[in-house]
């Protein structure tokens, strides 16, 4: 079945599915694979009809299945950084090379090689293929927003997130979320600053204010050892006003991201945030009518906590925690058992000559021919 996978992974690297770039190809290819299976399928296509995102049943589908998801994209590749071409599958020594060899095509050419062995065992499985993991996670939000979930017929008794894990279950991460607050102020000469309205100002008031709404509401939010670090952190992404030495800075902006534990509340803070724009946007306006203070919120990424008392999560065995985000929490959220379980380690992915070790692809069919 190895050598299926090899087959299968060598044809999905050769599809760049960068997520600049249109996953159809890959859509394509994957859905006629499922189809001659006998699988049941079903795309759903991304807003601008460019993208789609896949879902398959092998199986009965009245009976409750395990779901195996994954994301077709990678990040993108930088070919002249390379050792060996990015979108062509390179075997050397006991590594494949290629883009999304371990971010995660490995573990879908896997799944994908043993469709006939999952669907003679008499179980159901379902399969999510989503697009822009690496992006904005828009594809899992469009598939919860459209209740996917329906397509399986009976609601799914687990489901499993194959990002690469070296096949160590992944019982927590944390949540990612993003933000940004945007200045408008009013340029002027340097020499007659009171004609502008200082931009930068604004943004640095911003700055000392928002570390104090995090240290006040960080205090309430327990820490948790088993992740590293073992609480929930902001950073300031980037910070930036004015374009010239001599001239009073018409605009400027602040972003920032945090990293959150399970179980601590960020939409108090992320109000906090809100009213502080709004209390600063009142005070510029009182300089300029034209000027603003905004809040604009961006991509959050659920964080995730398995369900300690499902069964099917303690199939795996003891888990550990880890701060990168996946799309466990949108399964999670639906009341559905999930792990993050997959072949590959992570200290691979998103790098310069990506690859991933033939034995963990060989591990990871030996455990699914076991499942
Ligand atoms: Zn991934």
């Amino acid at each position: 079945m190895i050598d299926k996978t090899i087959e299968i992974l060598d044809k999905l690297i050769s599809i760049d599915t960068t997520i600049t770039i249109d996953t159809m190809a890959a859509v394509d290819y994957i859905q006629e694979l499922l189809d001659k299976s006998g699988a049941r399928t079903h795309r759903v296509m991304s807003p601008n009809g460019k993208r789609a995102s896949l879902l398959a049943t092998i199986g009965d589908p009245v009976r409750a299945g395990v779901i195996f998801s994954g994301h077709m994209d990678t990040v993108a590749a930088a070919a002249d950084e390379w050792n060996y071409p990015p979108h062509k599958l390179t075997l050397v020594d006991s590594r494949l090379y290629g883009r999304g060899t371990t971010d995660m095509k490995g573990a879908i050419a896997a799944i994908l090689a043993n469709i006939d062995a999952l669907a003679a065992s008499g179980n159901t499985y379902h399969i999510v293929l989503t697009h822009d993991e690496e992006g904005g996670f828009s594809a899992i939000r469009q598939l919860v927003a459209s209740n996917f979930d329906n397509f399986f017929g009976a609601k799914p008794r687990g489901c499993i997130v194959m990002e690469p894990t070296e096949l160590t279950p992944i019982v927590a991460h944390k949540g990612g979320f993003r933000a940004q607050i945007n200045v408008t102020g009013k340029s002027a000469h340097s020499a007659y600053p009171e004609l502008g309205v200082d931009a930068g100002e604004y943004i640095v008031r911003a700055y000392i204010a928002l570390r104090e709404i995090f240290k006040k509401h960080s205090e309430s939010w327990a820490p948790d050892d088993c992740f590293s670090p073992n609480h929930t952190t902001v950073n300031i992404g980037t910070l930036c006003a004015g374009d010239a030495v001599n001239k009073i800075p018409g605009s400027a902006e602040l972003s920032y991201m945090m990293r959150y534990l399970p179980g601590n509340d960020i939409i108090g803070f992320n109000n906090d945030i809100a009213k502080l724009c709004k209390d600063l946007d009142i005070d510029i306006k009182s300089k300029d009518p034209s000027c603003s203070v905004e809040f604009i919120p961006g991509v959050n990424v659920e964080s995730f906590a398995a369900d300690a008392n499902s069964d099917f999560v303690k199939m795996f065995g003891k888990g550990a925690k880890v701060s990168f985000a996946t799309e466990a929490g949108f399964f999670a959220k639906l009341g559905i058992p999930t792990i993050v379980f997959g072949p590959g380690n992570i200290a691979q992915a998103h790098t310069v000559d990506e690859f991933i070790e033939i034995s963990e692809l060989e591990k990871f069919n030996e455990w699914i021919k076991g499942i």
